[in-house]
């Protein structure tokens, strides 16, 4: 078990019913999580969503106006910032430009008066933990984005803090940069064994290094789980669009049979869609959401009573591994499809204008009511 999933565990941190206003903007709302010991957490939200204040309050940074922030069970509205066992990497770095990489690295323990031959040590094991030995004498404008951004980190862990918030650390990074340091996070996290939290508005981010995710909505958490289990079954259409691409067609619930099999129906040019949804009244708003990866591609009509719909190819993407179409239903709805290269789906290349069938089965649909 991991704390995360084990029912019995205590969590690390836990927010209570906490709440922020801004003059008349509110930007945390009477939102509650709990994070454990040794997670890697990610805070995925568009701009303006709360995460960085949430984070702010954590590290003391900021008061909440109402609720409580839990460290241990221990309410820690009291401790300043500095006497929180929670250290926050900022976006811009702020690393100190007039001082050397292993005095900037040196900062924290300096502060928390550790002997000298022990503050020496520190550094030194800092510097090979983000693989930075030999450049312990640079300043900061000596450096790439990519050894700034290591310096920074190891600043931030030499204390050893219980929880290091992270907000959107790699930000600044180019692409290829990027995905390297997410693996290296990921295992000086583990090295570590030091809780981790980071807020990201870059979903695949959030998937590739989080144990578990919360997806925030103007202040308030949507939903929280594996990455996995948010992109499989998310709670609603805010949700489904926000981690990962959709389709999402719009129809009704349906009962069928005396035991009132509750099933959602949509009706789309070449046939009806269905899939089992939950137990609502028949009649109520339902969407069918299909990922593009799970929706077939067909050059001949699937056999008729599949989940199929008939449309025109209007895009297509090449991606190497990976091709994305575009088919536009007789209605004129388009459906995103994402075929891997790999699994030749497609028996002949499909162009632009041909004439295609989509399908998916039951089982890959995840029916939402919100
Ligand atoms: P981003 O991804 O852009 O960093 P975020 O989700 O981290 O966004 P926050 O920085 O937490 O969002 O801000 C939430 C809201 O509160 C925003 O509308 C922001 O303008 C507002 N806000 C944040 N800090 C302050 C402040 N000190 N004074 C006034 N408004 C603030």
């Amino acid at each position: 078990f991991a704390p995360w999933e084990d029912p019995a565990a205590r969590p690390l941190v836990s927010f209570q019913g906490v709440s922020k206003r801004f003059g008349d903007h509110q930007a945390v709302r009477g939102l509650s999580l709990d994070i454990y010991e040794r997670e890697f957490f990610a805070l995925l939200g568009p701009s303006g969503c709360g995460k960085t204040t949430l984070m702010r309050m954590l590290a003391g940074f900021e008061a909440p106006d109402e609720g409580q922030i839990l460290l241990e069970g221990r309410d820690i509205a009291r401790l300043p910032p500095h006497a929180r066992p929670v250290h926050m990497m900022f976006q811009s770095y702020a690393l100190f430009p007039h001082l050397s990489v292993a005095q900037n690295i040196a900062f924290g323990l300096k502060q928390q008066r550790l002997p000298k031959a022990e503050i020496a040590a520190r550094v030194e094991e800092m510097l090979a933990l983000v693989r930075l030995e030999g450049l312990q004498r640079r300043k900061p404008h000596e450096l790439s984005g990519g050894q700034r951004q290591r310096v920074a980190l190891a600043r931030a862990i030499a204390p050893r803090p219980r929880i290091l918030l992270l907000d959107e650390p790699l930000a600044a990074l180019d692409r290829r940069l990027r995905e390297e340091t997410q693996f290296e996070l990921m295992n000086l996290q583990h090295e570590l064994g030091v809780t981790f939290m980071i807020v990201t508005h870059d979903q695949e981010e959030a998937m590739v290094v989080a144990d578990r995710l919360a997806v925030m909505r103007e202040g308030e958490v949507v939903q929280v789980g594996r990455p996995a289990q948010v992109y499989e079954a998310p709670a609603d259409r805010y949700v489904a669009g926000f981690l990962g691409d959709v389709n999402l067609f719009e129809g009704r619930m349906e009962a069928q049979g005396a035991e009132g099999l509750r099933f959602a129906s949509a009706e789309v040019p070449g046939g009806l869609l269905a899939a089992e949804g939950p137990q609502l009244a028949p009649g109520a708003s339902a969407w069918l959401a299909v990922r593009p990866e799970k929706m077939g591609l067909h050059q001949e009509p699937p056999p008729e009573g599949a989940n199929r719909m008939a449309g025109e190819v209007h895009d297509i993407g090449y991606l190497g591994d990976w091709t994305t179409y575009v088919v536009e239903l007789s209605s004129g709805r388009r459906v995103k499809v994402a075929r891997a290269n790999a699994s030749r789906q497609v028996e002949r290349p499909v162009s632009w204008g041909d004439k295609v069938w989509l399908s998916f089965a039951p089982d890959s649909a995840v029916v939402l009511v919100r």
